[in-house]
């Protein structure tokens, strides 16, 4: 064979076996369906409703000119901005220091991955991207088992049962809440269970918290405050400030583990650099808080608790079980009492189910498959988030603002949600 075939060379990818995550994957086809005239529920992709806060805009504008590189840890006066949010809001003993800003959250949980040499143990089910970043690098993985009874909480005992037999050895456990996929968070208790374990075995604790703020009653709390030492915060743009697209991560750091912050640094000093420079500079004022922000979460909170406990009371009246989410924008429901029917059409695992789903009503999610569990269990994560949420936090802060939200906020301000609750209850029906 030829030395320079590009066979030979695929052959030797880093990627071998791993597909495009799967999230991106189902929007595209969602897109391709679409442009070809079919009317799609986008209930796929993970990605607020809710426009950017007009303030942090504004700042963005206000810095389009900032053209030099940044310091490869970030500007200072966006970690220091973001140490302050963590003190303020999580009673966190962090300083400008303890804080590293890179692209996106996911960007430095890769290159956290690369820098530390330890198994990955995530619980099932867990976001799409953590499992394939340990593949990519190269690192074992651990999947804990969760149980919707139990609302999808990992327990200290199972994290023990992991551990025991080789109690040094260096392990990241990721714990991110409330969750993607389930919308489920953990009381303190458990927090503090999961904290003395964490402790007992010296684990890097990595806690994704990506969605704190979109925390339904606005009570998130960190880990970190139970196991400060050992806990590094994953925070980010993303999701509560509506910025998936500007691409803006960070991470807190407690003292002890300075050297794995410092190695970061040097990873991100060899590939990214550093993160775009408005993005940082309009990043300050975001963090900043301040009432208008304030008022931005409460009204994305209302908004997204209404919606989760819709979902659930509409899903439960169709007989699909599902766990009424806490936090975020996503419900993971159970389509099991429909196993038999599902079986009549040849279908027998998630993926069949989020296809035929998708060819048959336009409606598009993500099958369990994706999350860690095997094939044929037939759960599905539905992502609420198919609405105009400018318009609705308009319509909050107006026609609701003396007035409980009721379901004709969904029908009135979230019409795609209502009718694809709808068509997938009548092909249901139609099974
Ligand atoms: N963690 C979780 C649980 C997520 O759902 C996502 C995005 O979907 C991320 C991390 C990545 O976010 P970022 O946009 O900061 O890379």
């Amino acid at each position: 064979m030829n030395i320079n075939s590009p066979r030979l060379h695929n052959l030797n990818l880093n990627v071998r076996g791993i597909q495009p995550s799967s999230t991106l994957r189902i929007n595209e086809l969602s897109n391709r369906l679409k442009s070809e005239g079919k009317k799609i529920y986008k209930l796929g992709l993970g990605q607020s409703p809710f426009p950017v806060p007009a303030q942090v805009i504004k700042s963005l504008q206000e810095n389009a000119f900032q053209k030099d590189y940044l310091p490869v840890k970030g500007l200072s006066n966006l970690r220091e901005s973001i140490a302050h949010y963590f003190q303020r809001n999580q009673n966190i003993d962090c300083e400008m220091d303890d804080v590293i800003i890179g692209p996106g959250s996911k960007e430095l949980l890769f290159i956290l991955q690369l820098a530390y040499y330890g198994d990955l143990i995530i619980p099932k089910p867990s976001w799409v991207s953590y499992a394939p970043q340990a593949q990519i690098i190269g690192r074992s993985i651990h999947w804990l088992p969760t149980r919707a009874e139990n609302n999808w909480q990992l327990t200290a005992e199972e994290i023990d049962l992991v551990c025991r037999d080789d109690p040094t050895r260096p392990r990241i456990l990721i714990l991110n809440y409330p969750n993607n996929p389930t919308g489920c968070t953990y009381s303190d208790s458990q927090l503090r269970a999961i904290a003395e374990v964490a402790r007992k075995y010296k684990l890097i604790l990595l806690s994704d918290e990506i969605y704190g703020e979109l925390n339904y009653e606005g009570n998130h709390r960190s880990i970190a405050q139970y196991y400060p030492e050992g806990s590094i915060i994953s925070s980010g743009l993303s999701k509560w400030c509506g910025a998936g697209g500007w691409r803006l991560g960070a991470f807190v750091f407690p003292k002890e583990q300075r050297p794995l912050l410092d190695a970061m640094a040097i990873i991100a000093s060899e590939t990214f650099t550093a993160t775009s420079a408005p993005i940082q500079f309009a990043a300050v004022t975001a963090f900043n808080g301040g009432t208008e922000i304030d008022n931005y979460l409460n009204g994305s909170r209302q908004i997204l608790a209404y919606l989760g406990s819709y979902f659930y009371r509409r899903l439960k009246q169709m007989k699909i079980d599902a766990v009424q989410p806490e936090g975020a924008f996503y419900i993971f429901p159970s389509f099991a009492n429909y196993k038999t029917k599902l079986a009549q059409r040849e279908i027998f695992t998630s993926i069949a189910l989020c296809k035929a789903l998708l060819e048959d009503t336009g409606v598009a999610i993500l099958p369990a498959s994706d999350f860690g569990f095997p094939s044929d269990f037939l759960s599905v994560r539905i992502a609420f988030v198919d609405f105009n949420g400018e318009e609705a936090l308009n319509a909050v802060k107006t026609q609701f603002a003396s007035k409980e939200i009721d379901d004709t906020f969904v029908t009135d301000f979230c019409p795609n949600l209502f009718d694809a609750l709808n068509t997938l209850e009548t092909w249901l029906q139609a099974l």
